[in-house]
Formats: structure tokens, C-alpha cells, sequence
């Protein structure tokens, strides 16, 4: 893993940006990645079609955690449309490292999203399929 990129995602996951929960959100929704043990639960608050406030919460690796944070700083402020727009390689291009032939942490890296969408769309997370996400 290049340092540059290491170093960003560790500080993301030191250092993390809307980390914690809403008092009371229009939708919060949890998922798990069991083959790493990574929980994440994002909470928005949307107002107008516009998700005006969100947060995330959970434990799991540095790779997941600092998804976790990218996502929700890329997120806030957006319609909704914009945030189900967001895709799998908008997020990994900010994660910044190359994922793509490391399944085990694509599915770390993809957690914060998954759990974005799946609540987004008021779905589970196994309706959703990989390149949907
Ligand atoms: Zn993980």
C-alpha cells in the first residue's frame, strides 16, 4: 500500500469527520461486514430533498472507518438523488488505494456505502446487488 494513501486513511480513522449519531433522523440504518467484523450505522437527517445533516457510528477496521468518514463529508449537503447517484468508484477514488483485486477490503471499503443505500432505499443490504451499489 502506498504511504501517501495509507496516511490519509489513517487519519481519517484517527481523526474521523461525522463520527456519532442524530438526535432524531429521518432515516439511520446499520449494517455488518461479517467477514471482517465491521459495523457501521449512518443516521441522516434529510429535509427538502437535501440530506442536511448525517452521521456515522460503529466499529470496524481503519479501512472501513475512514470510508465511513470520506462518504458521510461527501454526502452531507446533497440531494438525495445525488447521494444514490454516488457510486462504488466515486468512493473508492477518494479512498485513493486500489481495492480491485483485494476482495476482502473492497467489501470494508463498500460497507459505509452499502449501508448508505440500502437506508436511502429503505432496502436490506443482500437485496442490494455489488454493482448497484
Ligand atoms: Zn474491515
Amino acid at each position: 500500500m502506498d504511504d501517501l494513501y495509507r496516511e490519509h486513511i489513517l487519519e481519517h480513522y484517527k481523526y474521523p469527520s461525522n463520527k456519532g449519531v442524530l438526535e432524531s433522523p429521518t432515516i439511520s440504518h446499520e449494517e455488518t461486514n461479517p467477514l471482517c467484523g465491521d459495523r457501521v450505522r449512518i443516521d441522516l437527517l434529510i429535509d427538502n430533498d437535501v440530506i442536511q445533516d448525517i452521521r456515522f457510528s460503529g466499529e470496524g477496521c481503519a479501512i472501513s472507518m475512514a470510508s465511513a468518514s470520506m462518504l458521510t463529508e461527501e454526502i452531507k449537503g446533497r440531494t438525495v438523488a445525488a447521494a444514490k447517484a454516488f457510486s462504488k468508484e466515486d468512493l473508492l477514488a477518494l479512498i485513493g488505494i486500489p481495492l480491485d483485486k483485494n476482495p476482502a477490503r473492497l467489501k470494508c471499503a463498500l460497507l459505509s456505502l452499502k449501508t448508505l443505500k440500502a437506508g436511502l432505499y429503505g432496502v436490506g443490504i443482500g437485496t442490494l446487488r455489488d454493482d448497484e451499489v
